[in-house]
């Protein structure tokens, strides 16, 4: 039984990050398996409800930049900006114009649609 639910979590990982596609590679990572296994898995999810797993994406691999995510603790403002030291060290809060309050909550990744940056 215990199994069976193990099996339903990994099948929902897999379906979300497909759905945001993201690559059997990433998948895999994710999830502690090698491509061909995650690649193996989303067919028999597809032969069973070929309506989930859409086969056709119209995907195009997004950029993906990291970003320090700031908590501007004067005007609790979230914010992140791309991981380039000259940047960071000009980091300011939008909305204060300062960088006093700020704290450093960590790196992230965030996917950009290279066509829409310059
Ligand atoms: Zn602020």
């Amino acid at each position: 039984m215990q199994n069976q639910g193990v099996r339903r979590k990994k099948k929902q990982l897999i379906h979300e990050m497909f759905m945001q596609g993201n690559s059997y590679k990433e998948i895999a990572e994710t999830i502690g398996s090698n491509a061909a296994a995650v690649g193996h898995s989303v067919r028999l999810y597809r032969q069973k409800e070929p309506d989930q797993w859409p086969r056709v994406r119209n995907y195009i691999e997004p950029l993906t930049i990291e970003v320090q995510v700031y908590n501007c603790c004067d005007c609790s403002a979230l914010f992140a900006i791309e991981n380039n030291i000259e940047i960071q060290n000009d980091a300011t809060c939008p909305f204060c114009w300062e960088k006093e309050h700020l704290i450093e909550i960590g790196i992230n990744k965030l996917k950009v649609d290279e066509k829409k940056i310059g």
